[in-house]
């Protein structure tokens, strides 16, 4: 691991020494929908939601599971020589599903004896239990030791922009569902949006604490894009709002970092907006240069993830009698 890598944990090198070797997340896109796109607790989604359903680096849904599977691990075994491989459920809202579909698309799954891990996207409030319970018997019937992680979409902590940005499901919602899955000892990553428009230094503080105190095993970081034809889009072409400096991102990222335990693993630190259609992406520039800015910063000021994580156990009592 370089220097500049070391100063926060790399979910790459988190992979390798859990399963000994390199492990591949392979995306797969089911035919489904989001509960606040189809009107069951809102119309037209999350105001940055293209039709997508941020899966657009997948294989048509068109395509069998184990297609999917197959046509992505042909490229990564042919290309890095991969044997172990996490199937992850990307696009839409997987737990939004009949109960018997869900239950065929994870059985296909993990059928695949090169699969190791899945990991679920969905919503805070498309958790429920009889989905977790169905998880944790395969996931105890299973040959091998099979990884679960959900991937619960949160993108800010702050509950009135969550209603800005017509998630359609607060604060408490998330904090529920993420007892339910510890319940039954999955992991869970949460990926969150640092620069949102109406969200601040204090929100960004905020939402490393909570999944910190929450104990959450993966955090993905995204910065806002802007796609045309989307409430955001328009919103945007208004000049109803600005974002953020590409640097004050950056400040946003190392300040979250500061804060955040450091034990939680980062499997992102900035996103990738889709190829098409786009009003506003990581500042014209690529994904991957701003995370080297990030990590060039993290050196510059000597500070890392966690150097700020001291606020839990009851900090009052710890500092006033130096326990
Ligand atoms: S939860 Fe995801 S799929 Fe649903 S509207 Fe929001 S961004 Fe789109």
């Amino acid at each position: 691991m370089s220097e500049q890598q070391s100063r926060y944990r790399v979910y790459s090198t988190h992979l390798k020494q859990k399963f000994g070797e390199k492990v591949y997340k392979l995306p797969i896109n089911l035919p489904g929908s989001c509960p606040n796109r189809d009107g069951t607790v809102g119309q037209g989604g999350c105001i940055f939601c293209d039709e997508e359903g941020a899966g657009f680096q997948c294989l048509p849904n068109t395509l069998s599971v184990q297609e999917q599977l197959n046509s992505n691990k042909e490229f990564f075994k042919r290309r890095f020589n991969a044997r172990k491989f996490i199937a992850y459920f990307q696009a839409f809202t997987n737990t939004y599903l009949p109960l018997e579909t869900f239950k065929q698309n994870i059985a296909a799954a993990v059928s695949d004896n090169d699969v190791v891990g899945i990991s679920i996207s969905t919503r805070p409030d498309c958790v429920n239990d009889r989905y977790l319970d169905f998880l944790l018997d395969i996931q105890q019937r299973h040959h091998q030791p099979l990884d679960v992680n959900i991937e619960l979409g949160l993108q800010t902590v702050n509950y009135h922009t969550l209603q800005k940005v017509n998630r359609g499901h607060t604060l408490a919602e998330f904090i529920d569902a993420v007892q339910r899955i510890h319940s039954r000892k999955f992991e869970i990553c949460t990926h969150l949006i640092l620069n949102l428009p109406w969200d601040d230094d204090l929100d960004v503080i905020e939402n490393a604490k909570l999944l910190s105190a929450l104990g959450i095993k993966y955090v993905k970081l995204h910065s806002l894009y802007v796609v045309k034809n989307t409430v955001l889009g328009d919103m945007y072409q208004r000049g109803d709002f600005s974002i953020v400096t590409k640097e004050e991102y950056i400040n946003r990222v190392i300040t979250f970092l500061e804060y955040l335990d450091p034990g939680i693993v980062i499997q992102r630190l900035v996103g990738k907006g889709p190829q098409e259609d786009l009003l506003f992406s990581n500042w014209n520039t690529s994904w991957w240069s701003i995370k080297q800015e990030i990590e060039r910063k993290l050196k510059e000021l000597d500070t890392y993830q966690g150097k700020k994580f001291n606020y839990l156990n009851g900090k009052a009592v710890r500092e006033k009698f130096e326990l």
